[in-house]
This record gives C-alpha cells, sequence and structure tokens, in this order.
C-alpha cells in the first residue's frame, strides 16, 4: 500500500471508529487487523534483520510458513548474493544512517520457499518500539499476481519500447543505404533517358521528357524523406538522469532473472565498494543489461555450471565499467567477427538484434561495448557509461 494510501485509510478508520482509534489497545487492535487482513506482505524486522512479524500476504507470497521465519534473518528470503550482502546492508544502515532503501521504495530480487527467484516492489519505513528500532518491509502483494505482473509488464514494455526504437532505428538505417542506391540509379536513368527524349524531335518524346523531369523530381524527393527519417533517428537522445549503478544493476537483475533457465543459475555480484553516480538513460541502459543478462542465460542452457557474475568498477575518473560474464558455450566462430552488427544469430529463433541495440545505445551515451572470453570457459560483456559531471568534476 502507498503511504498516501495508507493514511487515507487511517483516516478513515479513525472516522469511523471516533476518539476511541486513538487509544493505545484500540490502535493496536486496529493495526494488527490491518496487518492480518492486507493484501501487501508486510514484515517486520529488528536491527539484525530478525524477523518479528510475517503476516498472512507474507505467507502467502513467499510459502513459508510463520513458524519457519520468525526469529530468522529476513535475508532468508533474497537470493544469493543479496542475501550475503543484507547484514552489511543494515549494518551500515546502523552506523552511517545511509540509505539505500528505507525510505526510497524499489525493485529488487526476492526468493520463494521453493528456490523461485522474483522481481518484487519493497518500500521499507522505520520506526521505533520501546527504544529499538524497527523496520517495516511493504511488499507488494504477489497472491494478487497482477499487480506483480503489472509492474514488471510496466517496466518490460518500457524497455519493449526501447527496444522497437533500436530495431526501428536499425532497420532505418539499413533500409536508407539500401533504398538509396536504387534512388539514386533511378534518377540517373531518367535523367539520361530525358536528355534523349529532349533531343527527339517528335511531340510525343518531348512530352515524354516532361513527365520523366517529374519521376525524378519525386525520387529525389523520396530520397531526401529517407535522408531526414535517417538524420531523426541518429539524433534520437533518451533522457539523462544521475543514477547510482549499483540500483540500475539490481533492478535489471531482478528483471532479467525471471523465467525457469535463470532458476539454475547462480548469480555472483562482484561491485566496487565506492562507485560515482551515472549520467544515463535508466530505462536504455537496463536494456542493455537485460540483453546481455538473458544471452548469458541462453549460451549457459547446456553447461554443467551456470554462473552469471555482474560487476561494476570505475574505469578512469570519467566512466563506470558495467560487466556481464557467464559461464556458456563462449562466442560462436561464425558469428564472432560481426557480432554487433543487426541480424546476426545462431538461435533458431533469435532475431539477431539485441547486440546491435546494445551498442547503439551505449555508443549514444558515449560508451564502449566489447567482448571477450573468459579464461576458463565463457564470455564477458563488458561496456562504460559516462560518470556524472559532478562526480567526475569531483
Ligand atoms: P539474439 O539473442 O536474438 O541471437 P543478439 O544480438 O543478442 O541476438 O546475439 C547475437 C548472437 O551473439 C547470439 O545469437 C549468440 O550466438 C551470440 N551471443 C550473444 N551473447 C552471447 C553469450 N553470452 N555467449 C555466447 N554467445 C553469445
Amino acid at each position: 500500500m502507498r503511504p498516501s494510501a495508507w493514511a487515507a485509510f487511517l483516516g478513515r478508520l479513525r472516522s469511523l471508529f471516533g476518539p476511541a482509534a486513538r487509544t493505545p489497545t484500540v490502535r493496536a487492535a486496529l493495526l494488527s487487523a490491518m496487518e492480518e487482513t492486507s493484501l501487501d506482505a508486510i514484515i517486520t524486522i529488528d536491527h539484525r534483520g530478525l524477523m518479528l512479524s510475517f503476516n498472512p500476504a507474507a505467507q502467502r507470497l513467499f510459502g513459508y510458513l510463520p513458524d519457519e521465519v520468525i526469529g530468522r534473518n529476513v535475508k532468508m528470503l533474497m537470493p544469493s548474493p543479496f542475501r550475503e550482502e543484507h547484514d552489511g546492508y543494515i549494518g551500515r544502515y546502523m552506523s552511517t544512517g545511509e540509505k539505500r532503501i528505507i525510505g526510497i521504495g524499489r525493485v529488487v530480487a526476492g526468493q520463494k520457499k521453493d528456490g523461485a527467484i522474483f522481481p518484487l516492489e519493497l518500500s521499507v519505513g522505520e520506526s521505533r518500539v520501546e527504544g529499538a528500532p524497527v523496520f517495516v518491509g511493504f511488499i507488494r502483494d504477489s497472491s494478487d499476481i497482477q499487480s506483480e505482473q503489472r509492474r514488471v509488464q510496466e517496466l518490460q514494455r518500457e524497455l519493449f519500447h526501447v527496444s522497437r526504437l533500436g530495431e526501428m532505428g536499425q532497420l532505418v538505417s539499413s533500409l536508407a543505404h539500401e533504398v538509396n542506391q536504387p534512388l539514386a540509379a533511378i534518377v540517373n536513368y531518367t535523367q539520361v533517358a530525358r536528355q534523349m527524349a529532349d533531343s527527339a524531335d517528335d511531340e510525343t518524346a518531348r512530352r515524354i521528357g516532361g513527365v520523366l523531369e517529374k519521376v525524378a523530381a519525386q525520387t529525389t524527393r523520396a530520397a531526401d524523406i529517407i535522408k531526414r527519417l535517417r538524420a531523426f533517428i541518429d539524433r534520437r537522445e533518451g533522457e539523462r538522469r544521475r543514477e547510482s549503478p549499483r540500483q540500475l544493476i539490481e533492478e535489471a537483475l531482478a528483471l532479467g532473472l525471471v523465467g525457469p533457465a535463470s532458476r539454475a543459475t547462480r548469480l555472483v555480484l562482484d561491485m566496487a565498494p565506492e562507485l560515482p553516480d551515472v549520467e544515463v538513460d535508466r530505462v536504455q541502459v537496463q536494456q542493455v543489461i537485460v540483453n546481455l543478462i538473458r544471452n548469458a542465460v541462453d549460451a549457459m542452457e547446456g553447461s554443467p555450471r551456470r554462473e552469471l557474475i555482474v560487476g561494476a568498477v570505475r574505469d578512469g575518473p570519467d566512466f563506470v565499467r558495467v560487466s556481464v560474464g557467464d559461464t556458456g558455450s563462449g562466442i560462436a566462430p561464425e558469428v564472432a567477427p560481426r557480432l554487433f552488427g543487426a541480424f546476426v544469430t545462431t538461435k533458431p529463433d533469435g532475431m539477431g538484434v539485441g547486440l546491435s541495440i546494445c551498442k547503439t545505445i551505449i555508443d549514444a551515451h558515449g560508451g564502449r561495448i566489447s567482448c571477450e572470453a573468459r579464461a576458463g570457459g565463457g564470455t564477458t560483456f563488458s561496456f562504460t557509461l559516462p560518470v556524472h559531471r559532478e562526480e567526475a568534476a569531483a
């Protein structure tokens, strides 16, 4: 439930129950009733991360009974490696007050009792009970699977939109190139034919000459339209904002790791501790990461060891380098030379535009994308993103 909806709900209860709702016992009873009936999963934890409560919506969402979770660490609801990092998050917040999630709300990865990894929308509030800090997590309910799917679909639609634009850009570029050549030839032939008609001495030939002039003019016009369309697509820039690379990557992971194939995949996060913010179009960059993750998962389909290694480091004063590595098949030699070109694929149902879109997006950000074989098998794709101006100057 959104904080505004929550406040409105509390307000309505107060007006229903009148002043009685303000006494502590009634308030406690009401709060517990809300927790019981909420469609959102609500989980409270203490400062060590130990779960204090786990409402029925949380039970439906994660598949655990309260007995299996109360008193245990909340990190059990997260997939590796977030699980291992969670103590550090709370510890850092308790000692520095640095907020990564409290009061912010984001999409993160969760793990159900049966092992399924899924994206969830989490917002965390902080409170104190008898002087001790308590964190309350509101998690977008998935017994109402639609709401979770809606959020994922929304993000996927955004990604898809960018992907269509990227595909369109590629198509227009290739088309423009292909079509311009015959158009130029038509203009040439028409001019030659017109000269021939002009030098003929009968009236019909001269009239044909006039018609040919119109053909040439229309052809030139068609070529101009294509030229303008191409210039428009090339100029297209997304919306650049200041973004945390870590948040970008974690959200993309939550989106990219959906699906049965990724269940058997071990995720290794390898992030440098101090990363500057970057200046990017979030949706476009997430599209790149999701593409690389999907390709990595595809490439590991038949591999005995499936490890997805995702990391980020600073690369000189002006860039952050993001990498997505896998223990998969490696790049097939027949696609290697044109890997980032359009319509290059080894997959029976592949379009072969994913990597070319990635390259278009990264180029437009002033970064570079490349790939190399991993020692011991598999591939690592990496790309650079520009550090936010203020951080680069600092
Ligand atoms: P598609 O996934 O539709 O084939 P892409 O442009 O994303 O299009 O990828 C092009 C090709 O590059 C793939 O078909 C595959 O052969 C190869 N490829 C991409 N990523 C990897 C990877 N991580 N490991 C091995 N091969 C890859």
